[in-house]
């Protein structure tokens, strides 16, 4: 239903046979005057900005003027459809109409000259930003990989949450044969994308790899920064490139000294040793150092030194099973 807020013809102050000039002199004039720079922190000049602006694109776009002419609103869907402004190109209409707005902040949002944007229409800057003319957002997941993957590298498979540049065609929306099958032409994700990515060998702990590229939708797209966080079993934490934690002995063995093997480095002991001893060994963390607290404990020695059997029996037959491919 034509009226109000909804209606752009009442909204720019047009009569409906105005034509394009007549459209273009009464946005300009209102646009001025909600301007940001004249409007510094206040949310009602930003919303009457929008809600000039998408008038305005509505009805300079003779296909969509026609649709509210004809239906009372501006959504392609069921009539009460909230009108899509996501592909209209805000550029473009500011330019034409001389709405002097600074794009050269890289990395930013526009500004007018001295006003920054963002801070005062955000919601500008959010239809800016979906309109793809702003850079896009940068964005931060955590990936958990297990201590063998730190250690020697691999493949983890993680998730970037949605809305993501499509990564096939880059957020362009084609390819060589035409529209973009990946995303179907829109260049971006709603749902997200899950990737492979490449953890290097001895990768430190906390390390932000960068996905360039795979961020936020925009113009450039954000790129993606996964944060890879080493999984160590309980008692252990890394500190830098060293892995740092205790290992327990009986008293027995802390009189005769012993070889025990500590997220699956080897590691002596020596005999008479103290509680409190520390035992380093070089080369054993993620590019630096396993640094060992020995901890006097009969209980928990007994359970380590029973998790040591187990594991050097296993190591045996796996030897054994070896040894015996080898028999002619
Ligand atoms: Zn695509």
């Amino acid at each position: 239903m034509p009226g109000g807020a909804n209606d752009p013809y009442e909204v720019l102050g047009v009569p409906r046979d105005a034509d394009a000039d007549a459209i273009k002199r009464a946005y300009r004039t209102l646009a001025l005057r909600n301007h940001p720079d004249r409007n510094p922190g206040d949310a009602d000049a930003e919303e009457r900005f929008k809600t000039i602006s998408e008038a305005y694109a509505t009805l300079r776009d003779p296909e969509a003027r026609q649709r509210f002419d004809t239906y009372g609103h501006v959504g392609r869907g069921p009539v009460g459809a909230q009108p899509d402004f996501s592909h209209v190109d805000w550029r473009v209409i500011f330019q034409e109409a001389d709405i002097p707005i600074d794009w050269s902040r890289r990395g930013g949002v526009p500004t007018t000259g001295n006003v920054v944007f963002d801070a005062l229409f955000r919601g500008v800057t959010t239809m800016f930003r979906q309109a793809g003319l702003l850079p896009g957002e940068d964005r931060e997941v955590r990936a958990g990989v297990d201590l063998g993957t730190a250690r020697t590298g691999g493949r983890k498979r993680i998730h970037l949450p949605g809305p993501v540049t499509c990564s096939t065609c880059r957020g362009s929306g084609h390819d060589h044969e035409g529209s973009c099958a990946t995303c179907g032409g829109t260049g971006r994700l709603a749902r997200g994308i899950s990737v492979d990515v490449t953890v290097p060998a001895r990768v430190r702990p906390g390390t932000k790899l960068r996905l360039a590229g795979m961020g936020g939708p925009g113009q450039p797209p954000g790129d993606a920064y996964v944060e890879v966080a080493v999984e160590l079993p309980t008692g252990f934490r890394s500190e830098g490139r060293d892995l740092v934690g205790e290992v327990y002995v009986t008293p027995l063995e802390a009189s005769r000294g012993l070889s025990a093997i500590v997220l699956g480095v080897p590691v002596s002991v020596p005999p008479g040793v103290r509680d409190g001893q520390g035992v380093q060994v070089a080369g054993g963390g993620l590019g630096g150092d396993l640094v060992l607290t020995v901890r006097i404990d009969i209980w928990r020695g007994l359970a380590r030194a029973a998790l040591d059997t187990a594991r050097s029996a296993l190591t045996a037959i796996r030897r054994t099973v070896t040894d015996e491919r080898k028999l002619p």
